[in-house]
């Protein structure tokens, strides 16, 4: 093959616009199609049967996956959800996505990702333990804090993380927390994970803003989701001086033109679950929040949101994708032509794997560090990140949009370190 050129032919689905946009950097940034050829899919690909003993005495096999996508940058790195949309498709798809957040925001891991098919809602904890107990054993000899380094993702949080690094100590007779992260603080985790993927948005966005000449003392924000990532951006954008005058949830919209009671707000979704029921704002139903006028909009909730019908309605000044994938291909393109700028979710996301890089480090060392490192080192990274993506949409991508600069920036990267490891 000559360089710059791969013909392959493949039919898009959901996922498949990530395969595509590396294909496309491959030739745009003319490199060997040996690039394209690994990274097109894992180095490596695990499949489980996990039998787990069940609350009414049977046993029931679930299937587990571990995808090791690419480790030329570091050990693989990735979230393990249990979800029942998880395939093995899935979770060699999404980890791709994390080879590249990782190689773009600059933390040495590869990316990775796994899962196992279930209902966790229909789990007892008992049910839950012994599932999060049985991937370790099932996968245990692909870990270690040097090989592949798993975290949270759907449905799985800091307690079974806990479980699994237990487990692992069961295995190996070894305790060693730095083999995954997202764990409580209380057994190796770093404090300021939780809110590290809203921190890292929020100083994303406040750089793009500078950039699109909004000024954040009293700019308008409005956000789609209001757990972990959406209520935290909402906390963080305030802190800075925005309103934010729009939130919602599955149970609907809030707004308020001078800015909801953000403090408040958190209070009572933490306690209720939902923004339904808080008195501080006028009710709207959740779609008009995203074409509303505004000066940033931050998608935090699902994918898939941003579509072709909605894209010439939205007013925003700025996007900014807090969630994965919140904008589909056809809405990007109608953005990027009506001229409103796009920060790409594995740029504006990647705080949370950037403090879990952070818990690897401490777990290493032995050594902890307060908020106030962690933070600061959180946003250095993100603050870098964001202005080498910009300069290189400007020097190697001019009219090109800031995710296909993200993602040429990091597919770059890790050609470099592949041709200097000799793998082509
Ligand atoms: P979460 O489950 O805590 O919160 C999701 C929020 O979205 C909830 O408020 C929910 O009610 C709302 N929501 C769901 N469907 C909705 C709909 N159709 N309309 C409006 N609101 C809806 O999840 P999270 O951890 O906050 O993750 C949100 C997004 O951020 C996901 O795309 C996730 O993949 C991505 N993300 C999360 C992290 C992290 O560290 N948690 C890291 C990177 C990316």
């Amino acid at each position: 093959m000559e360089k710059g050129q791969i013909t392959e032919k493949k039919k898009e689905d959901s996922f498949g616009a990530a395969e595509r946009r590396v294909r496309e950097s491959v030739e745009r940034l003319q490199l060997s199609p040996a690039v394209y050829e690994f990274l097109k899919k894992p180095l490596h690909f695990a499949e489980a049967s996990i039998p787990v003993k069940m609350d009414h005495g049977g046993v029931e096999l679930f299937t587990g996956y571990r995808a090791q996508h690419n480790n030329v940058l570091g050990p693989f790195k990735g979230g393990i959800r249990f979800h029942p949309g998880v395939t093995a498709e899935s979770v060699k798809a999404l980890s791709l996505l994390m080879t590249l957040k990782c190689a773009l925001v600059g933390v040495p891991f590869g990316g990775g990702k796994g899962g196992v098919t279930c209902n966790s809602l229909q789990l007892s904890p008992g049910e839950k333990e012994r599932l999060s107990r049985g991937y370790i054993r099932a996968f245990s000899y692909l870990f270690g804090p040097e090989i592949d380094i798993p975290a949270p993702d759907l449905f799985t949080d800091g307690q079974v993380m806990a479980w699994m690094v237990d487990e692992y100590y069961n295995i190996t007779r070894r305790y060693l927390p730095g083999m995954l992260t997202g764990k409580p603080v209380e057994v190796g985790g770093s404090v300021g994970r939780k809110e590290a993927t809203s921190r890292g948005c929020v100083y994303v966005a406040r750089e793009a803003a500078k950039l699109s000449g909004i000024t954040l003392e009293g700019a308008t924000v409005v956000i789609q989701g209001c757990g972990n990532v959406g209520g935290k951006a909402a906390q963080f954008f305030s802190e800075l001086g925005c309103r934010v005058i729009s939130v919602c949830d599955i149970s609907g919209g809030l707004y308020c033109a001078e800015g909801l009671a953000v403090p408040d707000l958190l209070g009572h979704v933490q306690e209720t679950g939902l923004i339904e029921g808080f008195a501080g704002g006028e009710k709207i139903a959740g779609e008009e929040l995203l074409t509303m006028e505004c000066d940033i909009l931050v998608p935090a909730a699902m994918e898939n949101q941003l579509t072709a019908a909605n894209a010439p309605e939205i007013k925003a000044r700025l996007v900014v994708e807090a969630a994965n994938a919140p904008t589909t291909p056809e809405a990007e393109q109608i953005l990027s032509e009506r001229g409103i700028p796009l920060v790409p979710d594995i740029l504006a996301n990647s705080g949370g794997v950037t403090v879990s890089y952070f818990e690897w480090v401490q777990n290493n060392q032995g050594l902890y560090w307060d908020l106030e490192t962690v933070n600061q080192r959180l946003e250095k990274m993100m603050v870098e990140a964001f202005h080498t993506v910009h300069r290189f949409n400007r020097e190697k991508c001019p009219g090109g949009t800031m995710r296909e600069a993200a993602y040429g920036y990091a597919v770059q990267r890790l050609a470099e370190a592949m041709r200097l490891r000799g793998w082509f």
